[in-house]
């Protein structure tokens, strides 16, 4: 079966120190398919330490020279994770125009103005609030922005319990499912992450229930991405990752070639 991996990033991004052509190899020798650099641009992002802010002219150029280079052994796609957040949106608006891209991966790593990283989100919430707020500000960003192809770690709130407990699926159902309703009917679609699987969760980001609830949902439009940010790390859990998904019921994975969707059968 060939496998995509849709969320790679490499040293254009600031938290990554891999060359590019290290996590093209490691794709090849993985038997990737496929795979789509994603490396960070977050407007307005609030950790002082970190810009998240790509230079994507540069990006772009180190991506034409590995397509060259590794023409025929694998194909290799310009994406980048974009970081939402409703006050800077516009600037995602001018921006993006500026290049052309196969992909856009749109995530929210801040919420209210604070990292969810640092944990600077959660101080003084409860497990409810930071669950409900974050889904609401997703949507308030959904609602006006459409720049994107699909959305990013979904459940990515999981991964930080030790700043709070994770509250069940009950308290924050009608958020998150008020979003995937957004995504589905403006013909998006969300990404399975499997990093949960590097981060102990032992599932990918979002969970198998709200895959299964997004595709009951009427979501059929899947990328699938391992958030690697070292060559050991890509493609990690896929071909479990993709079983349990042809399990839920999807029969396809997306690719994507300028911003248009492409279904391969799984
Ligand atoms: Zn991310
Ligand atoms: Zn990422």
């Amino acid at each position: 079966m060939a496998f995509y991996d849709y969320h790679v990033h490499s040293c254009f991004s600031e938290d990554s120190n891999a060359p590019m052509v290290d996590m093209v190899q490691a794709g090849i020798e993985k038997g990737l398919a496929e795979m789509c650099f994603c490396d960070h641009v977050d407007f307005g992002y609030t950790d002082p330490g970190f810009a998240f802010l790509c230079d994507v002219e540069k990006q772009q150029e180190e991506i034409a020279f590995c397509q060259q280079k590794y023409d025929g052994q694998i194909t290799i796609k310009k994406g980048l994770e974009i970081g939402l957040q409703p006050h800077v949106l516009q600037q995602y608006e001018d921006f993006l125009p500026q290049y052309e891209f196969d992909f856009i991966l749109a995530s929210m790593h801040t919420c209210q103005q604070k990292d969810i990283h640092t944990g600077a989100y959660f101080a003084g919430k409860t497990a409810k609030d930071a669950y409900c707020d974050y889904f609401d500000s997703f949507l308030t960003c959904l609602k006006q922005f459409k720049n994107y192809n699909c959305l990013g770690h979904l459940d990515i709130l999981k991964r930080y319990g030790n700043h709070i407990k994770e509250p069940d699926y009950e308290v924050y159902q009608e958020g998150l499912e008020a979003v995937l309703k957004q995504v589905i009917v403006d013909g998006k679609g969300i990404e399975v992450n499997t990093s949960g699987f590097r981060h102990g969760k032992g599932a990918p980001y979002p969970s198998y229930a709200i895959l299964k609830r997004y595709k009951e949902l009427g979501g059929e439009m899947i990328t699938t991405g391992s958030d690697a940010h070292t060559p050991q790390d890509l493609a990690i859990h896929f071909s479990q990752t993709y079983a349990a998904l042809k399990e839920i019921g999807f029969c396809y994975v997306c690719t994507f070639l300028n911003r248009k969707p492409y279904m391969h059968k799984i």
